[in-house]
């Protein structure tokens, strides 16, 4: 029986380094500092590197450095873990966990929320949706990088970090699809985890636990194979690394369907 290939959606939330003007003066750090800030936790480059519009499927960029707003967490800070440090959906604390915004009222956070947030979840939902009326699935890539040292904020502190960790969902995350990952990383003299040192992979709210039909994974590249660091550079060799990687994922989401 011929299975229809389930449509792909690439979300990019951490790759933005922008903060507009208006949010700037919320932070209580020096410029220099925010820009360290900005250096530790944006996922470089993963615009890039997860960019496969000439081949297959549609990206979901956010347009704002997560630091303005996080579009990965709760919106609401009584579901969010991450809240408890201090880095909810408005981050409070930088990845030391010194402070990093000062008070800002109900009506900010509301404003920011309506801003960025909301618009970009109702997007989300709507490539969703839509992929599920056309085809009757949908694939969702949850794009990101990480440092290879743990920052302080992170649960999750354990040493030896993978090249690429691979995040799954207990209802979303077919084992085929995690496993065929693994694989295809491994294959390309990757090493590979799954849900260490992060887990779980992004889905709609409203698809959320609910609608089986659409398959989430996360995809983590660690940023010592891209980029300098400390410096925010990319590599020499950053196109050949975004070739070996990209290989793997289509080797993969090209022959999926659900
Ligand atoms: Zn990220």
């Amino acid at each position: 029986m011929q299975t229809k290939q389930a449509p792909v959606v690439f979300h990019i939330p951490h790759s933005s380094l922008f903060i507009p003007k208006e949010v700037l003066g919320q932070f209580c750090i020096s410029e220099d500092d925010l820009e360290a800030e900005k250096l530790l936790m944006t996922d470089w480059y993963t615009n890039e590197l997860f960019d496969f519009s000439h081949v297959i499927g549609q990206s979901l960029e956010f347009p704002v450095s997560r630091l303005v707003v996080d579009p990965e967490r709760f919106e609401n800070d009584d579901a969010e873990v991450m809240s408890k440090v201090g880095m909810g959906v408005i981050y409070t604390r930088r990845a030391n966990g010194a402070q990093l915004r000062r008070k800002i009222e109900a009506a900010e956070r509301e404003k920011l929320i309506e801003l960025y947030y909301r618009p970009h979840h109702k997007k989300f939902s709507k490539l969703v949706k839509t992929a599920l009326l056309e085809s009757g699935n949908c694939l969702v890539l949850d794009c990101h990088s990480f440092p290879d040292q743990s920052l302080p904020y992170e649960l999750d502190q354990s040493v030896g970090r993978p090249d690429i960790c691979i995040g799954t969902d207990s209802f979303h995350t077919p084992k085929s699809l995690s496993d065929g990952l693994t694989k295809a990383f491994s294959q390309s003299g990757f090493s590979v985890k799954v849900n260490s040192p992060f887990s779980g992979a992004i889905v709609p709210m409203e698809f959320y636990g609910r609608e089986n039909r659409v398959s989430s994974v996360m995809v983590e590249i660690n940023r010592k194979l891209y980029m300098d660091e400390s410096t925010g550079k990319k590599r020499p060799d950053f196109n050949l690394v975004l070739k070996r990687i990209q290989k793997g994922i289509l080797s993969v989401i090209e022959g999926y369907a659900s």
